[in-house]
Parts: C-alpha cells; structure tokens; sequence
C-alpha cells in the first residue's frame, strides 16, 4: 500500500503547483460502489485530468481528458464524467466542468458541448429562417405570382371568364333591356376606346345585362370580356364619357391582369407551383373555372389605383374626358354614400382621396399631352 500511496501524493502536488485551472468540487464513487467520496476534478497538464480526495488529497481516479465521458449539460442537473476506470464524479459546478473541460474532453460529448456553445447562434439561425419565411411571402409570392400570369396558357382566362359570366347569368343577370341603339352606340365608342389598348380593341368584348341585385355595376374578365349593367348605363344619364371611364378602367384591370394575379395571390404557393409547373390538375382547374372564386376577390388598392390611372390615359389618347372617372366615382358617392349599397362601391370605393388623385392625373394629362396607356 506504500507505494501507490506516495505515488498518489506525487500526483497531488504535480496537480497543485500545474494548477491551470481552479479545481471542481463534487463527489466521485468507485465503479460499482454506492459511496461518495467528496472530491476536487483538477487538471493535471494539457492532456490529463484527475479526481483527488478533498480531505487527504489522495488521487481517485485519472485520465486523458479525451477519455473522460462528460454528460451533457442540461439545466442544473448535476454533471457527471466517467473516467477510464468506471469511476464517476458529480458535480453541480457546470460552469467549473465546462470551464476544465469544455475544449478538451473526447469527440463523444464534444459536438453536445458544442450545441450549448452554439445555443446563442442557434437562436440567431431560428430567427433568420423565421425572417426568411416571411421574405418568401413578402418577395417570393410576388415573384411566383409573375411566373404563373407569364405561364397561363390562353384558354385559362377564357375558361375562367366564361365561367364566372355563366355562373352570373345562372344567379343575378337577366338579359339587357337598353334599346338595340343604346347598346350599338356604346359598343361603338368602347371599340374606339379599346383600340387604343396595347392588346387591341380585338381582344375585348363588351357584354350587356340587367345587373340585378348587383346594380348599377362593370366588371372585367380575365379575357378581356367586359360586362356593364344597364343600372350602371341609366344612372350615367347621357354622359357617355362617364360610361367609357368606367370601361376605361375595367380595360386597365385586363391590361394589367389584375384578376390574374389576385386568383394566383389566393391560389397560395402550392397553387402557383402547379401553374407554373404546367400542372393544372383538378384541383386547380377548379379554381380557375370556377366563377366564385374570381368574384369573391376584390382588386387591391394599387391595382384600383393602376385602373384608375389607366382610365385617364387611355381617355386623353382618345379624345375623351380623362376625368370623366373621378365624376363617376363622385356620381356613386352621392347616390350612395362612402360605403353605400352599390354594389360597385364595395369592390370600387369611391373615396375623396380616390377622387381627387384620378382629378389631379387628368389634369396633369392634360398639361401634358396624353401619354401612351402603361401596359
Ligand atoms: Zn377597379
């Protein structure tokens, strides 16, 4: 017993005067034993760490630092490190065993230390995906919803259009009841509007009906199909320049394929991927026939104020009133209030801001000269 004894003190003094870090309190037991010993992890040089007893400083166990087994540090549960032979010290000193062995103890436990150390950055990486998510939905969509109009083959809209017009004529619309001569007048003068859209006058087709319950009302198709209700014709008494406004910004709405985009923005990104992909499978096909879909959506507020702009323009080019739509708009106003019963007023809000800025192009148009519609 002498022997290793002494050789015990010898290891207790190297680890004393080495002392390159404070020493950790805790218990350590023999392997297969029950009974704490109270003990002190030191370090003994670079590469070996050793557990002594606290009262008469005889070494317990020893070993490579990278044989030492370190439990993972969670919360305030004690840690524990095995040592070579089976041996194991405790300690509630997580700062201390991570201070002594955190970047030296074995490839096992390294990469779990690691995760602790990576905590903060880890935090920092949730968020940026978190970010990213949000960027996708901000940027990505936008770009996605691009992608899907560019990648819409023609009999989309015009699947869409006619059925969103028969669904209509099935629930709200009768049959115009405008005299032949009304209706071929103001086809005329839609035509001489159209033909100054990028398109052509070709791709528009302007439809009569008796609005209904919707009333005094016009609306685009995504093909290029324009409806206006008799109501809308009536209430503009003889100011056919109102009439060609309103068509005027139904035709920007086509031009820009507003209807388009908001289908795709509510189509979400599942959707789009499949338009895009070129798989307009059921599902899809449903959605884009299917004329509830289109109606529930209403314009943004940039789209209106796009519509709005192009009606200015396109009735400068064609020697019409630019500001007959802000009458319109005012026209609604006084028949019906801010947020009236018209049922154009819900999807079109007249608002004075509205007015005004459609008042305020018109005039800048007209300083101007008219410039080509924006397409
Ligand atoms: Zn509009």
């Amino acid at each position: 017993m002498k022997g290793p004894r002494s050789a015990r003190n010898i290891w207790t003094w190297r680890g004393s005067t080495l002392a390159f870090e404070p020493a950790v309190t805790g218990t350590w037991h023999a392997a297969r034993s029950g009974r704490d010993i109270a003990a002190e992890l030191f370090l003994i040089d670079e590469d070996d760490a050793a557990v002594r007893d606290t009262q008469t400083g005889a070494i317990l166990a020893r070993g490579t630092r990278s044989s030492l087994v370190v439990s993972r540090r969670v919360g305030s549960v004690p840690r524990r490190i095995g040592f070579p032979d089976d041996s194991v010290f405790v300690s509630r000193d997580n700062d201390g065993v991570d201070r002594l062995l955190a970047d030296t103890i074995g490839h096992g436990s390294r990469w779990l230390v690691e995760i602790e150390r990576f905590r903060p950055r880890l935090i920092v990486l949730v968020a940026a995906v978190a970010l990213l998510a949000v960027g996708v939905y901000r940027f990505a969509v936008p770009l996605l919803v691009e992608a899907a109009v560019l990648a819409t083959p023609e009999i989309v809209p015009e699947l869409m259009s006619k059925g969103v017009l028969a669904s209509l004529d099935e629930t709200v619309f009768s049959q115009s009841t405008l005299s032949e001569q009304r209706r071929a007048g103001i086809a005329t003068g839609f035509l001489e509007l159209a033909a100054f859209a990028p398109r052509g006058a070709a791709r528009f087709k302007l439809q009569f009906r008796d609005g209904g319950s919707i009333g005094p009302n016009a609306f685009a198709l995504p093909d290029g199909t324009l409806v206006i209700t008799d109501e809308l014709i009536e209430l503009a008494g003889s100011d056919d320049d109102l009439i060609f406004g309103v068509l005027g910004h139904e035709i920007g709405h086509v031009e820009h394929d507003h209807s388009l985009r908001q289908l795709y923005h509510a189509a979400g990104v599942v959707g789009l991927i499949m338009v895009i992909g070129g798989d307009v499978g059921s599902g899809v096909q449903d959605l884009l026939v299917q004329g509830t879909a289109l109606l529930a959506l209403s314009y943004s507020r940039h789209q209106e104020r796009d519509a709005d702009r192009y009606s200015v323009e396109i009735m400068a080019r064609a020697g019409r009133d630019p500001a007959a739509i802000a009458r319109f708009f005012e026209l609604m106003r006084a028949r019906f209030g801010d947020v009236g019963d018209g049922a154009i007023l819900t999807t079109h809000p007249a608002t004075g801001e509205r007015i005004e800025e459609t008042r305020r192009y018109a005039a800048e148009i007209a300083q101007n000269g008219a410039a080509a519609p924006s397409d």
